[in-house]
């Protein structure tokens, strides 16, 4: 059994000696002083449950004593009985402690009193111990949930992110694209604005993977993705990889003119970065060819009519001739 150390205070030895013999049990350690001053001494090595303070001593009182222990906070929650001996002082209320701290009791001291007063303290200081520990336990769940928690929302984000984004590219993949495209879908039609779509596709790519190997080919595509993005101005502009070797932008409130700026820098971009492509029938380095396709999108339009002109230009451009865009308005009156 755990001892628990009680205080007891008084300015007479002999009393203080009664009250030891009264007192002792297995389970009480304790200590005795004869002034306030040794008391609250004796306050800075124990944790004490109770302290017993005899409310006369010359020097300082009993209640003087408490007003001192009022005033720490290691002190102010141990609870303490005073004990009295006449009745004015019985009726004297300490004021500013701990509620429930606080008792009284009359001398002569009956033995059985004083024990259940002590008891009921005694229970008190366990049940204060325990509830601190378990306080103790809980804030340390919390902090560790709290840990939990934001590496959870770390994870998911990096989850989010890594699901939208194309592993070899770096770009955005083909759900991002078509999250994209629905979101820019309605907020055009809100707005009447109109949306353009522009299909980039690499001019024989298979040649190139079949003449260089696909670790090229991979290579190739990095390099085509980065300089196509580069191309685009606009923060609200998004390049995703559509498929294969095909990339699609997502220009929001752009219109056909508009984009043909951006598909020109778009197939520069890729000229730019002069990759040899000694399998091509159309030049010496890599190219692309790109379909634009714009529409002010309406109630009952749909944005795979939008891909469908976008890819429909693609193709116009590679019949042309490759490595240049076409637009769809085109494809209607070629
Ligand atoms: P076109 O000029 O008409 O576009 O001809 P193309 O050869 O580019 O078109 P096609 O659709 O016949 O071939 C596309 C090729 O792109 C097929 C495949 O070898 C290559 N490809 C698609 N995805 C990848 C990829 O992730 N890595 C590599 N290295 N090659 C890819
Ligand atoms: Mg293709
Ligand atoms: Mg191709």
């Amino acid at each position: 059994m755990m001892q628990a150390d009680i205080l007891i205070v008084d300015d007479n030895p002999n009393n203080l000696f009664a009250l030891e013999n009264l007192l002792a049990a297995p389970n009480l350690n304790i200590i005795t002083a004869q002034s306030g001053n040794e008391a609250l001494a004796k306050t800075l090595s124990h944790e004490f449950a109770i302290a017993l303070l005899d409310v006369q001593m010359p020097e300082m009182d009993g209640f003087e004593t408490a007003a001192l222990m009022r005033g720490n906070s290691r002190t102010r929650h141990i609870p303490i009985i005073f004990v009295t001996a006449n009745r004015t002082e019985r009726e004297h209320v300490f004021r500013g402690y701990d509620s429930g701290a606080v008792d009284y009791l009359a001398k002569p001291l009956d033995a059985d009193v004083l024990k259940s007063k002590i008891n009921v303290f005694l229970e008190l200081h366990r049940h204060r111990r325990a509830l601190e520990e378990k306080t103790a336990e809980l804030d340390a769940k919390i902090v560790e949930l709290e840990r939990l928690q934001a590496l959870l929302q770390e994870r998911n984000e990096q989850l989010r992110v890594l699901s939208r984004t194309d592993r070899l590219t770096g770009i955005f993949n083909r759900l991002s694209f078509d999250e994209t495209l629905d979101y820019e879908w309605r907020r055009c039609l809100r707005t009447g604005k109109p949306l353009t779509l522009i299909m980039a596709d690499i001019d024989h790519f298979k040649a190139y993977n079949d003449r260089l190997g696909h670790i090229a080919g991979d290579h190739c595509l990095k390099q085509v993705a980065w300089a196509l993005s580069a191309a685009l101005m606009r923060h609200v502009d998004t390049l995703a990889r559509y498929g294969g070797e095909e990339f699609s932008a997502i220009l929001p409130e752009t219109d056909e003119a508009g984009a043909v700026a951006v598909v020109t820098r778009m197939r520069n971009a890729v000229k730019a970065l002069n990759i040899a492509h000694p399998a091509s029938d159309t030049e010496r380095h890599v190219t692309v060819s790109l379909g634009v396709a714009s529409i002010i999108p309406g109630p009952d339009g749909h944005t795979l009519q939008l891909i469908e002109n976008a890819d429909a230009a693609m193709y116009l451009a590679k019949q042309l001739g490759r490595d240049r865009y076409a637009l769809y308005s085109q494809t209607l009156t070629s």
